[in-house]
């Protein structure tokens, strides 16, 4: 019997955090439940979009700095959450919004979470600080503030655990959902299957208009930094020496932040904007050079397009480093990198089968992995056993 569930889910103002989860948003609406989704002022168009209700953070001034609204987020989403939560079904939280299954546990109702990045362990985490550069990673590099800021969490949200890496573990809900295949996530032998599932990149209709290509001629490379670590007008400036005069075509996506007048003459086969239909993009790319990130690469997995990873920081170098191991694409050190290295490994990639080969593995899992359809199916099972 059809039975409408409340499902209240709650985020923080990241894009790669939350892209992902819009998706799974709409699929629960689709399934005529009702979905509340908490999240900060700026993202209320976007959820509506979803037909979810948003709930705006309680306590979050319009008047603060962009990087105090971020370390403020945490808090007011938990306020928020600990206000109305009671009066839903369950709660869904990713995986960021570290307190998500001791408030669930504080509210009473069943907590699901899920991952934008791998599911982390201690291991990972460890992984991230080593490699992540001055980001927020950073943390897991020095004992001390690891130690410190675990501690100040715990308090300030009522953890079970002390220790980030350990309530991340530890105190793990019965559900988690990764967007991605278990055969990228790393370490995918250390995470219970029963509990831990892999449903691929969170790929939906998105309304984004139809892109010219008509200009455009075979092979076509892109090239995007994703939306946050993107402000190198060098980095963009050093693709188009590698790439000006080639018998290829560029698309580059280039944010906001850099504008066109730094990049110099734009080459005839270069066509650059500040953001673009990835996924539209992606399935016509045969060669896609990017940062990274998470969502990207998934997305990537998804149409089977080879990658050059070029990581900027936080999961990005160890997305990178799986990348080249499971031969999907290259590894380069942006510091390493110059027009030359980048052409010639365009090219080797551009002119060797391995690598299409290996991806339509990956890729014929992606599309097989279920998505957000996936999730939800799930999450419904779990909750009819209430
Ligand atoms: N994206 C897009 N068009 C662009 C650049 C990015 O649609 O021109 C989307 C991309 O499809 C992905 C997200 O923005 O879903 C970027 O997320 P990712 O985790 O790769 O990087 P972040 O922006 O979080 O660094």
């Amino acid at each position: 019997m059809y039975n409408c569930k409340k499902i209240l889910m709650v985020n923080l103002p990241f894009s790669g955090h939350t892209n992902p989860t819009l998706e799974l948003a709409k699929t629960f609406v689709s399934l005529g439940h009702e979905v509340t989704y908490i999240h900060s002022p700026e993202w209320k168009n976007k959820i509506e979009e979803t037909g979810a209700i948003f709930i705006p953070y309680d306590n979050y001034p319009i008047t603060m700095t962009a990087s105090q609204k971020e370390i403020k987020s945490w808090g007011a989403a938990y306020q928020t959450a600990e206000r109305i939560g009671k009066n839903f079904d369950c709660l869904i939280y990713e995986m960021l919004f570290l307190p998500g299954k001791s408030l669930a546990d504080r509210l009473g109702i069943p907590a699901f979470r899920v991952f934008s990045t791998f599911t982390l362990n201690a291991k990972i985490l460890n992984d991230f600080g080593k490699t992540g550069g001055w980001y927020m990673t950073c943390i897991f590099r020095y004992p001390l503030l690891y130690k410190v800021v675990s501690r100040v969490l715990q308090r300030k949200f009522h953890l079970r655990y002390g220790n980030i890496a350990k309530e991340m573990t530890d105190n793990a809900p019965k559900l988690n959902f990764t967007y991605t295949i278990k055969e990228f996530q790393i370490y995918s032998d250390e995470f219970d299957n029963s509990r831990y599932k892999y449903v691929g990149a969170s790929i939906g209709s998105r309304n984004e208009g139809r892109f010219d290509f008509s200009f455009m001629k075979q092979p076509i490379i892109y090239i995007s930094l994703g939306t946050l670590l993107n402000t190198s007008a060098k980095f963009f400036r050093k693709c188009i020496e590698a790439f000006q005069n080639q018998s290829v075509s560029v698309i580059m996506s280039i944010g906001n932040v850099v504008k066109l007048e730094q990049l110099g003459k734009i080459p005839d086969n270069f066509f650059v904007y500040p953001f673009v239909p990835q996924l539209e993009v992606l399935q016509k790319a045969s060669l896609f050079i990017t940062h990274g990130g998470m969502n990207s690469v998934n997305e990537a997995l998804y149409y089977g397009t080879p990658m050059i990873v070029i990581p900027v920081g936080n999961d990005q170098p160890t997305v990178a480093r799986q990348i080249e191991t499971l031969h999907l694409g290259k590894y380069m050190k942006r510091k390493d990198t110059d027009a030359v290295s980048l052409r010639l490994t365009a090219m080797e990639i551009l002119n060797n089968n391995n690598y299409k080969d290996t991806l339509k593995k990956f890729q014929m899992k992606s599309q097989a992995a279920g998505g957000n359809m996936e999730i939800a199916r799930q999450i419904l099972a779990e909750l009819d056993k209430y």
